[in-house]
């Protein structure tokens, strides 16, 4: 964790197609300490979004808020499990909000075809299998952003498609800086 003023750096150890990487959301301290999460990593890393969180004298509870820059699973893997913990509202760029809803299929993966022909080979690489049978997020969003916006603690949404049809940026104008997901 690196804490910058009212910027939470989350460092979350992964492995990312084999090789070790460390994934970085984070977190915008508001006023009265109410947390807002930029993206949540993958699956399974709600405990040490936790832990992250703990090591900067907060807790889960106090996120009240996640705002999502794109859709991909390193991105909102864990947000389901965010949810259902905190009761946290989710924001998405308005293009990117059916993929992370559910009712469209998340952009990077096989088509269905495609899958049932991947998953019949039995030297399967173990985790595409795993993210190819995943069941796909499927999480409420309380609010579409548009570009432009100036949300909460100043911070301006800047849409920056082309990643995914939604990825959006975020920029904390009183911080001096930009939060960008995949987009550069
Ligand atoms: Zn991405």
């Amino acid at each position: 964790m690196k804490r910058l003023g009212d910027v939470i750096v989350l460092e979350l150890p992964a492995t990312l197609m084999g090789t070790p990487s460390v994934i970085y959301p984070v977190a915008l301290v508001g006023p009265d300490h109410i947390l807002t999460l930029v993206d949540t990593g993958l699956p399974g890393m709600l405990d040490a979004i936790i832990g992250e969180l703990h090591a900067a004298d907060f807790t889960l509870g106090q996120v009240r808020r996640v705002i999502v820059t794109h859709h991909d699973l390193d991105h909102i893997g864990s947000l389901e499990a965010v949810v259902h913990a905190t009761g946290a509202e989710v924001w998405a760029l308005e293009p990117e909000v059916p993929y992370v809803t559910g009712e469209r299929r998340a952009q990077k993966l096989p088509s269905p075809e495609q899958a049932q022909a991947m998953l019949a080979d039995p030297h399967l690489n173990p985790a595409t299998r795993a993210l190819l049978t995943r069941e796909p997020t499927r999480v409420p969003v309380s609010r579409a952003l548009r570009d432009g916006d100036l949300l909460p603690g100043q911070v301006r949404v800047i849409a920056t498609p082309g990643h995914t049809p939604g990825s959006t940026s975020l920029v904390a104008e009183d911080l001096g800086c930009v939060f960008t997901g995949d987009t550069l």
